[in-house]
């Protein structure tokens, strides 16, 4: 059934809602649960004036949308990006919710957005915009309400910026409000790598499951941000070449595999990868289009369609970002049946994992070492991975499908045996 009656509505936030109404009909919920379970919680929309480095004052819009609060603090990264949309963000915060109810975690969903292009920014101007947003949302999180973290435009220094600035609020050094922080401000071994070491987790297990060899893999992947670059370098430790990878600007194609260490430091130095030498320059449609045994997208949503799904040459498409695949590109895509999905609330869980680990050490003051993070997280992954490969034989659905019953399940038996207040 289609929310259009809404401030959120959007073509992410309406793909969202209807992944959510195939698992809800299997579920078989009835209407108020169901409405009441979709709906998100609550919003905010705040206007932020930074005084930019020339004197002048500019107004940004920031948003927090926390989608359930029902198991526990919402959870869910912070994107600075200028696209970002209010209903984006809900759609973001939405699939929070169920990947923190799929993979286990005593938290609720949540997302937030500035809408700004980060590249236009000085450091100084980023730290300002960074801090005033903060402040704005300071009312309405906090490590028992609502705990945010990096997404796409974001990184621990941004963290850091934020932790301090709500830190000054409270009058004392309070880590546990956010997540994905340097290390010497309570960050957490292994969170840096922590999603694209799940991304590569799931690709190896389906992998195995498939029978393919580490040395018979080949990899393309759209976005070589933290999740992208992460994941490249997993897979490549493991043994898989490394054909394909990405940015705003374009993509590089090297059949022999791609230098990452070079690229990397080609990224850090010219802030993207266009002219980079280590390959051919493609377009990112050609990329997506490339023969290999994985495709991960690993930048923005809605980038496997109508238009491109039936052209995919990938035997697993692992999705590392959020929302990459249109319902329209689900449908064609379980026609095909030759590609197995690894469904985003899945694939790229391990972030919010560690995020749940770094802030159990902030409230505990006791850390643990990378051996301990790693060795948990492939643990609760491999549970995950079993959940819902059970889940896809016994409502013989799609594995997103199959994700999400789980997650929305268990988000609507809270809400259920809560009941209504007052
Ligand atoms: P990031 O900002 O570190 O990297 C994003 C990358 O995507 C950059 O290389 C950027 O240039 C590229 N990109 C942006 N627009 C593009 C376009 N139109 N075409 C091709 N590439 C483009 O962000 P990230 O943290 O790596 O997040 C990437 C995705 O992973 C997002 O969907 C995010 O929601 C999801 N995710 C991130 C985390 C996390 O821990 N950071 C956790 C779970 C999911």
């Amino acid at each position: 059934m289609a929310l259009t009656n809404t401030i959120y509505n959007s073509p992410v936030f309406q793909q969202a809602c209807n992944q959510f109404d195939l698992a809800a009909d299997i579920l078989g919920m009835d209407a108020g649960l169901r409405e009441r379970t979709k709906r998100p919680r609550r919003c905010v929309v705040v206007s932020m004036p930074v005084r930019m480095d020339s004197g002048k004052v500019e107004i940004f819009e920031g948003y927090r949308v926390q989608h359930n609060l029902s198991t526990g603090p919402a959870k869910g990264g912070i994107r600075f990006h200028h696209e970002v949309t209010l209903g984006e963000v809900a759609a973001l915060a939405m699939w929070m919710s169920w990947k923190c109810s799929l993979v286990g975690l005593p938290y609720g969903g949540a997302k937030g957005g500035v809408v700004v292009n980060t590249r236009e920014l000085s450091q100084n101007e980023l730290e300002r915009l960074s801090r005033r947003y903060m402040q704005e949302i300071t009312p309405f999180i906090g490590p028992n309400v609502d705990i945010p973290a990096p997404d796409v435009g974001t990184n621990e220094q941004v963290m850091a910026w934020m932790m301090d600035t709500y830190s000054n609020h409270k009058g004392h050094y309070d880590p546990g409000v956010i997540t994905g922080k340097p290390i010497a401000l309570g960050g957490s071994l292994g969170r840096r790598e922590a999603t694209g070491e799940g991304v590569a987790w799931f690709v190896k297990a389906y992998l195995e499951d498939l029978g393919i060899p580490p040395e018979k893999t080949t990899v393309v992947i759209q976005g070589f941000g933290n999740v992208g670059s992460e994941a490249a370098l997993a897979l490549y430790q493991w043994g898989a070449e490394v054909i394909g990878i990405s940015d705003f600007t374009g993509g590089i194609l090297n059949r022999k595999g791609i230098d990452l260490k070079a690229a990397l430091a080609y990224v850090a130095q010219h802030k993207s990868l266009q002219g980079f030498p280590g390959g051919e320059p493609v377009s990112n449609e050609q990329l997506l289009e490339t023969e290999c045994t994985v495709l991960i997208p690993a930048a923005l949503e809605r980038v496997i369609t109508e238009d491109n799904a039936g052209k995919l040459k990938c035997r697993l498409l692992a999705e590392g970002a959020n929302g990459p695949t249109t319902n329209e590109a689900d449908r064609i895509l379980a026609e095909r049946s030759d590609i197995e999905l690894i469904p985003d609330v899945l694939c790229n869980s391990g972030g919010v994992i560690v995020s749940y680990f770094e802030w159990l050490q902030n409230l505990q003051n006791y850390y643990w070492t990378k051996g301990e993070v790693f060795d948990k997280l492939y643990r609760m992954l491999a549970k995950a991975k079993a959940s819902v490969d059970e889940t896809q034989k016994k409502y013989q659905c799609s594995r997103r499908t199959a994700a999400l019953v789980l997650g929305i399940s268990r988000v609507a038996e809270a809400k259920a045996k809560r009941g209504l207040f007052p």
